[in-house]
């Protein structure tokens, strides 16, 4: 039973590990680990069922580096995250269309992308830069609709900027999301921007 094993673990048999980092985000557990500075976690499949917590900074690199605490590997491409990061599908090219980003999204924009090092990086906003640009003209001409005059809303945004402090440079493998608002989570530090509930 994990919930047990989990407990057993944080209770003593991996005391290497800072209790603060070996919680489990389980719904059916009042979880003590919890606190208003965690938005999430992430898990190591390489030193046994750790979770780890995600922090949100309102930094180019929204949840700071994903590398576990107990065996230094960095997040791998398979180890889940909660709600908190939401898989983002899409592989495309910048500029990738999203829905608008309004207020404060427009800079914190709330998707991001995991380099081979455990860095995430956060989407750049290109809207502005996309809607003077010739390409957007002709793309915004030959959509269906683009005759009436009444083009759907939408902001842009781009991973291609990422040269990592690692050495790699973005590739459209690396894993994208988008930052939402898990409600296991009491996210009460006031710095948290996601995208709001209703929006794909
Ligand atoms: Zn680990
Ligand atoms: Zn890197």
């Amino acid at each position: 039973m994990s919930i047990l094993k989990d407990l057993f673990a944080i209770s003593g048999s991996k005391s290497t590990v800072d209790p603060q980092y070996a919680s489990t985000p389980l719904a059916e557990l009042d979880n003590p680990f919890r606190s208003a500075n965690v938005h999430g976690h992430w898990h190591c499949h390489n030193c046994g069922d750790l979770w780890h917590p995600l922090k949100y900074n309102r930094s180019l690199h929204p949840f700071s580096k994903l590398k576990c605490t107990a065996c230094n590997w960095s997040w791998q491409p398979d180890w889940e995250m909660t709600k908190t990061a939401r898989p983002f599908k899409s592989t495309a090219k910048d500029p990738i269309p999203v829905p608008i980003l309004d207020n404060e999204l427009k800079e914190q924009v709330p998707y991001f992308t995991v380099c081979e090092c455990g860095l995430t990086w956060r989407a750049k906003n290109l809207t502005s830069w996309w809607k003077k640009s010739s390409g957007f003209k002709k793309a915004a001409m030959s959509r269906p609709g683009a005759d009436t005059g009444v083009l759907p809303k939408q902001s842009y945004i781009g991973f291609e900027y990422i040269k990592c402090e690692c050495g790699a440079v973005h590739e459209a493998s690396w894993k994208r999301f988008s930052i939402r608002k898990d409600p296991l989570y009491t996210a009460g530090n006031g710095e948290y921007l996601y995208i709001p509930d209703g929006s794909e």
